[in-house]
């Protein structure tokens, strides 16, 4: 429920961004812990915080014209959205899918917004992508699109300007043809202004990993928090790219075993745990479906019909796309004795499956905390870049892992103080909301 104070911000954010559900969305679930927020500091309501924070300082829509392999010409949009810059340059991922638009990109930069705060690094938030879809297309392909996309967009960014990153469809392939426009139209080799780079060329070790190791980082906290651990538990994680790769890598190595993934054609079932390395070559060397994975090992079954949430499973990840996990799957995990939900993903959970979690007593760690550390890691890339130095893979490690339990920490610490405890949505949302509205408080009318 929203407080009364905030329903007329809410009705007011609707209003102005007709169509785009999944902002509404993502506006609507940190509106509605704010409530305790205004009744302690009505000074944020005064100074219409909350109105500012809601629309993006710019908003960037361009064309991207490209030719494919056969000379064919096509038009997509791109978009970049610089949400908020209070506590540092715009830093967010890049998503390459036919179903961006811009209701996607403005509810991922609302949430990257307050992810950054909480991260407790100097970085604002901000999204973009285009309706471009990688799949099937040539390397010669994605490289002329990328570098037509790049042509447009590098004059909005800059290492103290606009930092992105990938995201679904934008991995390091594409990240490499952005930084080589970038650095062909600017004439300047700035490492900083695009992080997710090889590690060849001015990557961070562990930014290809630190989306889903800082999860499983955090699903390890909670249960802590509960005095259980992940060892021995049977898990799900949906997707099955960057994200839920090295979800399931971590969570082997702390001893849970991972008995399902998906892709968008349907899901694996591997009541063995799933093969990693068989994984690995079929999804990112192999770039092919999982129906290659099931041909390739006997204890797997592939299924296109019904839910991956349909298995039983103890700690779920959902690692895909928003609005994945339905409140039908929600009823099936809670029925199947689910004890915890962490979300890879950015809100993959409906709003109705995140209350159901709620009322069966689930732990539910909200993506906004959850998957903090990719773009925590990529601070750290840009830490790297700026003092020229790289560092080795088990510091880097460390140091994402200690981010992920002050993340946590915070969290349930702002929960408990907001009168909500063991609520990690609430945690959260106040949490990151706190540090970013108070730089706008000191800024002033920018
Ligand atoms: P990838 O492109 O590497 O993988 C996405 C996976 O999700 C693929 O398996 C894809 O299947 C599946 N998927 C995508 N769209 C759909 C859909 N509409 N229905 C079902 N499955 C779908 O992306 P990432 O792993 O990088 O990102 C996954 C999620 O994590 C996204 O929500 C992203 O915003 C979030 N995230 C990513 C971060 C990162 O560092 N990469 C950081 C923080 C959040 P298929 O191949 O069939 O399309």
């Amino acid at each position: 429920m929203i407080d009364e104070k905030l329903k007329s911000v809410y009705h007011d954010i609707v209003s102005r961004s007709a169509a785009q559900e999944e902002f509404h969305q993502a506006t609507r679930e940190v509106l509605e812990t704010l409530g305790p927020v205004v009744a302690k500091h009505p000074e944020y309501l005064h100074a219409r915080i909350i109105q500012m924070l809601a629309e993006p300082e710019r908003q960037i829509i361009f064309r991207v014209p490209w030719a494919d392999d056969t000379g064919q010409v096509h038009i997509n949009r791109g978009f970049r959205i610089e949400f908020n810059s209070a506590l540092g340059p715009y830093k967010g991922g890049l998503r390459f899918h036919p179903s961006v638009n811009l209701g996607i990109v403005k509810f991922l930069g609302f949430e990257q917004v307050f992810k950054n705060a909480l991260t407790g690094l100097p970085i604002g938030g901000g999204k973009g992508g285009a309706d471009f879809d990688p799949k099937g297309r040539s390397d010669a392909e994605v490289m002329r699109f990328c570098q037509s996309f790049m042509t447009e967009l590098y004059r909005h960014l800059g290492e103290y300007t606009d930092v992105p990153a990938g995201d679904i469809g934008v991995g390091t392939r594409e990240i490499g043809y952005l930084f080589g426009q970038y650095k062909r139209i600017t004439n300047r080799y700035e490492s900083a202004v695009i992080t997710g780079k090889s590690t060849e060329w001015g990557g961070s070790q562990v930014r290809t990993e630190a989306t889903g190791y800082g999860a499983v980082f955090f699903a390890k906290e909670m249960l802590a928090a509960q005095r259980n651990t992940l060892d021995g538990k049977e898990c799900i994680v949906s997707g099955s790219g960057n994200v839920a790769i090295y979800a399931i890598e971590k969570l082997h190595q702390l001893g849970a075993r991972v008995i399902a993934c998906s892709d968008s054609d349907g899901y694996i079932h591997d009541p063995d745990g799933i093969d990693l390395d068989l994984l690995k070559q079929v999804k990112t060397v192999d770039r092919q479906r999982l129906t290659a994975y099931a041909e390739q090992r006997s204890s797997a079954t592939h299924h296109t019909l019904g839910s991956v949430w349909s298995l039983p499973a103890e700690v779920v990840f959902p690692c895909a796309t928003q609005n994945e996990l339905s409140g039908k799957d929600a009823l099936n995990l809670a029925k199947n004795g689910c004890i915890a939900v962490v979300e890879g993903a950015n809100m993959p959970c409906t709003a109705d499956a995140v209350e159901i979690f709620r009322e069966a007593g689930v732990l539910f760690g909200p993506a906004k905390a959850a998957n903090a550390g990719g773009v925590a890691t990529s601070a750290l890339e840009m830490q790297q870049n700026a003092s020229r130095d790289s560092w080795e893979f088990g510091y880097t490690e460390d140091r994402l892992a200690k981010i992920m339990t002050n993340i946590h920490d915070t969290c349930l610490t702002t929960a408990a103080e907001y009168g909500r405890p063991d609520d990690y949505v609430t945690g959260a949302n106040v949490a990151g909301f706190l540090r970013v509205a108070d730089a706008m408080m000191a800024f002033g009318l920018v």
